[in-house]
Parts: C-alpha cells; sequence; structure tokens
C-alpha cells in the first residue's frame, strides 16, 4: 500500500494551490459578500486544468487520473468552495453524464467545451417536491414527432444562470425511478428559465437557480442515454460527484486546520500564546485527526475509481464523514479563533457556512448512511 503522491500528483498540488492563493484566496470575502465570484477566473481555471482534469484527452481534457481530481477539488475547497461548485458540476456532473453516457456526437459537441470551460453545465434533477426522493420528480418529456418537448421546475440548481446547457431530467414514461430520462437542453433553447436563488447561508459566491421549462422542444439527439435511463445516469453520475464533495470538503478541514494553527499560535492571552493551552491543542487536534481521516477516505476512494473497482458505498462513506467533518473543523476553528471566528476577516465562519450544504447536497447525510446501510445488511431502506 502506497499513500504517497506522485511527483505529477505533488506538482499539480503546488500549481494549483499557487494559483488559488494568487487568484482566489484574496477575494473570496468579497466574493462572498456580493454573492458573486468574479467569472474572469473561469478561463484562467480551466488553463490551469480543473475543468478537464478527468476528461480524455480526445475530448480536450488532460485524461488524468481520480487522486488528481481529488487533490485538485481539495485545493478548490480549501481556497472557496463557491469556485469547486462551478468545476464539479459543469465538467464533473455534466461532463461525466455524457462521458460515460453519451453519443460520440454528443461528446465531441460538448465534452471538449466543457473541457475548457468555454461552455458551463449545470444539472438539473432536484424538483420542488423531490429532493432526496428523485426517482419520482414530475418535470415532463412528450415525444412531438422528431423532437421532445419539456415542461417542468427544477430548484437549488448549481450554475443554473451561468450555464450554456442543462442536463434535465424528466419523466418520459411511468411512475417511478424507471420512467426517466435524461436531456441534453442548451439553454437559450425558447421556453428555458434560470431565474437566480438569493440569500444563501453559503457558497455565496456561486449562482444557485430555479429553473422553468415551458414547451422547451429539443431533437431526439439531445437524449442522453436511452429512453427510461435517466435515473440511473443520474445516479451513478451522483457516486463520482459525490468524491468531488467530499475531497472539496477535506480543503475545507485543511484550511480550518491551517487558519487555527496560525491564529493560536500568533495569539496571546493571559501572557503566552493560546496554543500552548491544552484545551486549544485539544480543538486543533480534533482538527487534524478529522482532515487524515476524510482524506484517506476520499483518496481510498478516487483510487478504487481509478482501479476500476466499485466505489459507490466508498463514495458515500468518503462524502458522509468529509462533510460532517468539515462542519466539525469549521466550528472547532471558530471557537480556536473566539471572536475573531465570528467575523468574516478571518476564514472560519465562511468555512463554517459552506461546508454546512455538504451535508445536505448530492445526497443528504441520511441519505448517505441508508446507501452504506443497505450495502452493509442487503435491506432497502428507500421503499
Ligand atoms: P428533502 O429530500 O425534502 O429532505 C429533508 C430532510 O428529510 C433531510 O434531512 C433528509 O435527509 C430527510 N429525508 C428524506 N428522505 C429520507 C429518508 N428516506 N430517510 C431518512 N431521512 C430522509 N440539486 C440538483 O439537482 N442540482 C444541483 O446542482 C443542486 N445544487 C444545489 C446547491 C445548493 C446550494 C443546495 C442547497 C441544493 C442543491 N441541490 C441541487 C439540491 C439538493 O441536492 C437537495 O436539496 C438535496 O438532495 C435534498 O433534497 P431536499 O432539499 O428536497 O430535502
Amino acid at each position: 500500500m502506497d499513500l504517497s503522491l506522485s511527483d505529477e500528483q505533488q506538482s499539480f498540488r503546488d500549481l494549483a494551490r499557487e494559483f488559488l492563493d494568487k487568484e482566489a484566496v484574496p477575494h473570496r470575502i468579497e466574493w462572498d459578500r456580493r454573492e458573486a465570484v468574479d467569472l474572469d477566473i473561469v478561463p484562467k481555471m480551466a488553463e490551469i486544468g480543473f475543468f478537464g482534469l478527468t476528461i480524455p484527452e480526445e475530448y480536450g481534457g488532460l485524461g488524468g487520473d481520480y487522486v488528481t481530481y481529488a487533490i485538485g477539488m481539495e485545493e478548490l475547497g480549501r481556497a472557496d468552495s463557491a469556485l469547486r461548485g462551478i468545476v464539479s458540476v459543469s465538467s464533473g456532473l455534466v461532463g461525466k453524464s455524457i462521458l460515460f453516457h453519451g453519443t460520440e456526437e454528443q461528446k465531441q459537441e460538448w465534452l471538449p467545451q466543457l473541457a475548457t470551460a468555454s461552455k458551463l453545465g449545470c444539472f438539473g434533477l432536484t424538483e420542488p417536491d423531490t429532493g432526496s426522493d428523485a426517482g419520482n420528480l414530475t418535470s415532463r418529456a412528450k415525444r412531438d414527432g422528431d423532437d421532445w418537448v419539456i415542461n417542468g421546475q427544477k430548484l437549488y440548481i448549481t450554475n443554473g444562470t451561468w450555464a450554456d446547457v442543462a442536463l434535465v431530467f424528466a419523466r418520459t414514461g411511468g411512475d417511478g425511478p424507471k420512467g426517466v430520462t435524461a436531456f441534453l437542453v442548451p439553454t437559450d433553447t425558447p421556453g428555458f428559465e434560470a431565474r437566480e436563488i438569493k440569500g444563501k447561508l453559503g457558497l455565496r459566491g456561486q449562482a444557485t437557480a430555479e429553473l422553468f421549462l415551458a414547451d422547451v422542444r429539443v431533437p431526439h439527439s439531445a437524449m442522453l442515454g436511452e429512453e427510461g435511463q435517466g435515473f440511473k445516469i443520474a445516479m451513478s453520475t451522483l457516486d463520482k460527484g459525490r468524491l468531488a464533495v467530499a475531497s472539496g470538503c477535506v480543503g475545507i478541514v485543511q484550511g480550518c486546520l491551517e487558519s487555527a494553527v496560525e491564529y493560536a499560535t500568533t495569539r496571546t492571552q493571559f501572557g503566552r500564546k493560546i496554543a500552548g493551552f491544552q484545551m486549544v491543542q485539544d480543538m486543533i487536534a480534533d482538527i487534524s485527526l478529522d482532515a487524515d481521516a476524510a482524506r484517506l477516505l476520499v483518496w481510498r476512494c478516487a483510487d478504487l475509481i481509478d482501479r476500476g473497482e466499485p466505489f459507490g458505498v466508498a463514495a458515500s462513506k468518503a462524502k458522509l464523514y468529509a462533510s460532517e467533518a468539515a462542519v466539525r473543523a469549521a466550528n472547532l476553528a471558530i471557537q480556536v479563533h473566539g471572536g475573531a471566528g465570528y467575523v468574516d476577516e478571518y476564514p472560519p465562519s465562511k468555512y463554517l457556512r459552506d461546508a454546512r450544504v455538504m451535508t445536505l447536497y448530492e445526497g443528504t447525510s441520511q441519505i448517505q448512511k441508508l446507501l452504506i446501510g443497505r450495502a452493509e445488511t442487503g435491506i432497502s431502506a428507500f421503499v
């Protein structure tokens, strides 16, 4: 067992960190306060390779391994989770769905654009009445000659107002997961509207939107995979998406650790650095432990993917542990900072607000436990 990074992986980490420390960290508070990152950073991030990391070279990506991907997502999470979300939805959820389920034409059309971020994608699964229970979604697509006509609504969609293409899941058949089909919908198609949702607790630099589809007409060639395969496509893509979320959470824990250590070793109370107090070290030790534990779960999952082995349960465990750890670490880092932890001049309060959603999206912590519980017992608690 070798848990060390290769020279290539290490140099990608160095490159990513140097870039983000210069281009993102100095601006993240301003982006968070005004509720939008500066989108000029997107092409620069694409140049570093964040968007194309695991997209094969033949489709304009770097064809990298998933451990490198995890490292990239960790660095993005350490810098600003809003940026991590833009990448992991656009080239992750949308790009991977196309890569693994698209036709050659769909891959040729979309992957080079997603890998270079000349186009952004969004992933439209959740609806007002179906979140965890996504298999019962109610958006509808009806066949009309050579076209499909889609009607419905999607809620809390990352990149919604910025995306050029929306991967939309809609019902083409009967009730339940088997009636769901996926479609690639260019967002300039008449009848497609995205409205931004303001006032989020965290991830404020990221566009989260409500999508409205009113008689949106797409050709049959816009169907991704086969009719009735949409739910399967969504679930298999979300397994890899969970690796990205978990990796981003490791970055949050790492950022909390660095911030807590820096503050504790410079702040003096009672005539000594607070880092010398045992109860402060107790908090720092807990954050450090969570950083290692979460990272090991993430790397194990990434390694399973790289070796072509089943990784779904490992992804659920990594996402569950890392997202809960990120919330714990941010809370502890605030405590180490005292009152300074409560203002956004210091990183922990933003880390906490950003971390909170990681236990909710791409399957809540409860849903991850049901997936792990099903694997352990052989009994599904979903039905
Ligand atoms: P619900 O499913 O209503 O859950 C409410 C509570 O009930 C939770 O605690 C949940 O764990 C619990 N619960 C539900 N079912 C069970 C069960 N069987 N057993 C035990 N407990 C259960 N969606 C997309 O499609 N694309 C995106 O890009 C996207 N981005 C998002 C960005 C943000 C900032 C947010 C907040 C959400 C985003 N989502 C996105 C939606 C997200 O995936 C859902 O919010 C999430 O899946 C939970 O669904 P819900 O909000 O409807 O909660």
